[in-house]
């Protein structure tokens, strides 16, 4: 069971990401906490995820669009925690614009950070899961790349391209003792969605049945589930942590 609690959280000196760090954390998880430019947000994810009995913290940043990340995140994750059995691919970005005025940079650093970069981290990590035959991926995609949302057509295809990519490892690796599952988180209050202008969270506000937005610990709760041994028989799937928006 030990060796079953070593994680990996990209993008964590934030939002989702920190929320998930914190409650593997609390769950008895070595964590590595990976951030791109914030050092000092992730430096106070470790010392909290410390505070909540994590057994062992370690830092690392990386750009991800830096194709050599992946492997010396994995091999991080080896040296710090020694090994990794639980990968939770969170990081991402948005580049909003109508398709008519989106720029290829727009979508180039969209697909590049919530698709390749994941491609690139998971090849790495699975790598290392198959020898022990024991691994657990947590893909954050989104209900855009369910539903598709206006101004969204960049993130949407990464996030649906994503899905995608979670059920094909998923069917690939099974054999091995190894699940990938989707979370698609609805709208999150976090510094992602708090740069949206108002006019547009009033919109999403009126589509969501509980009329309400979620925390980033509804996230996470979910995510842990999914990265624990006892979930080893879900495989393949896209779970909505979205206040009712996507019945799937
Ligand atoms: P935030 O914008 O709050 O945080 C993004 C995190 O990703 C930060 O830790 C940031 O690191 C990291 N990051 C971004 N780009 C890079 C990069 N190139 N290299 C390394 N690290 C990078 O995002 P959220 O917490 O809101 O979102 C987390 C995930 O959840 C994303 O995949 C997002 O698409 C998804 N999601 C969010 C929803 C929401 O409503 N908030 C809804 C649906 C999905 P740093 O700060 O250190 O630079």
């Amino acid at each position: 069971m030990e060796g079953m609690k070593r994680a990996l959280v990209t993008g964590a000196s934030r939002g989702i990401g920190r929320a998930i760090a914190l409650e593997l954390a609390a769950q008895g998880y070595a964590v590595l906490i990976h951030y791109g430019r914030n050092r000092d947000l992730a430096e106070a994810v470790a010392a909290e995820a410390r505070n909540r009995g994590a057994p062992g913290v370690a830092l690392f940043g990386a750009d991800l669009t830096d194709p050599d990340s992946a492997a010396r995140l994995v091999e991080a994750a080896e040296a710090e925690l020694g090994g990794l059995s639980v990968l939770v691919n969170n990081a991402g970005i948005t580049r909003d614009n109508l398709l008519l005025r989106m720029k290829d940079e727009d979508w180039r650093a969209v697909l590049e950070t919530d698709l390749t970069a994941v491609f690139r981290l998971t090849r790495e990590a699975v790598r290392r899961m198959v020898r022990r035959r024991y691994g657990r991926i947590v893909n954050i995609a989104s209900v855009s790349g369910i539903l598709g949302t206006p101004g969204q057509a960049n993130y949407a295809a990464a996030k649906a391209g994503l899905i995608g990519f979670t059920k094909s490892v998923a069917k690939e690796y099974a054999k091995r003792g190894i699940t990938a599952n989707a979370v698609a988180p609805g709208f999150i209050e976090t510094d992602m969605t708090a740069a949206l202008p108002e006019a547009v969270r009033k919109e999403y506000l009126a589509q969501i049945p509980a009329g309400r937005f979620g925390r980033p610990e509804e996230v996470a709760k979910l995510v842990a589930f999914l990265a624990s041994p006892e979930a080893g028989y879900i495989n393949g799937q896209t779970i909505g942590v979205d206040g009712g928006l996507t019945p799937c």
